[in-house]
């Protein structure tokens, strides 16, 4: 089972990924874990990446690829994997087909989780933080009982930076721009799925479930 999780920031991978790694117990790949890991190891690769992490520069693909060659032929990766945040582009997808075929391997399913970008806006700019006491509420998902007031002490709520509008909207389209490539190049291949992200959680499992079932 050897499979690429796909989505825009807000569309409910993270969830996902739990499910899917707690019932086919194959572990999940996610870059800055590996990248961690591979630090806390201290690797040739690790401490290379580090190098440029330090000087907030980005690690070069060569390095990240190596990274992933690295985790890739891990003994815990036998039975599959879930990758999540690599590939970025199409150079490392073209990469990771070759490092997947040197260990006699292939992609199984591209899964690519689908929400419409007003759906992303809402979840993404609906949190709201108390000033008072750090409680953290979502306008649609645990919005506080009076407006603007915190539930817990009675402080005022307000909204990240982070989380405004325009800095929204902004990180989905350069996500957008980023994806759309890779997302032809398996569709190309014929790898992609996607599935139908704006449902509720469990159905959204559900689809990407009788997907994986196929599998085993
Ligand atoms: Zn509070």
């Amino acid at each position: 089972m050897n499979l690429v999780l796909m989505g825009l920031p807000g569309a409910g991978k993270g969830t996902q990924a739990d499910k899917i790694v707690e019932k086919y117990g194959i572990p999940h790949i996610s870059t800055g874990d590996m990248f961690r890991a591979a630090m806390a190891e201290g690797t040739e690769l690790g401490l290379k990446a580090k190098s440029f992490m330090d000087k907030g520069e980005l690690v070069p693909d060569e390095v990240t690829i190596g990274i992933v060659r690295e985790r890739l032929n891990k003994e815990d990766c036998k039975q599959g994997f879930l990758l999540d945040g690599f590939p970025r582009t199409v150079a490392q997808a073209d990469a990771l087909e070759g490092i997947l075929a040197e260990i006699g391997k292939k992609i199984d399913y591209v899964i690519n989780i689908e929400v419409n970008q007003n759906i992303l806006m809402e979840r993404l700019t609906g949190r709201r933080i108390c000033k008072n006491c750090g409680a953290t509420y979502h306008l649609v998902f645990n919005p506080p009982t009076e407006t603007g007031v915190c539930d817990r002490c009675g402080g005022e709520l307000y909204q990240r930076p982070d989380d405004n509008e325009e800095t929204v909207q902004n990180r989905l389209e350069v996500n957008m721009k980023q994806t759309q490539p890779l997302l032809d190049f398996y569709s190309e291949k014929g790898y992609l799925t996607n599935i139908n992200g704006q449902q509720d959680i469990d159905d959204v499992y559900q689809d990407i479930d009788s997907l994986l079932k196929g599998l085993v």
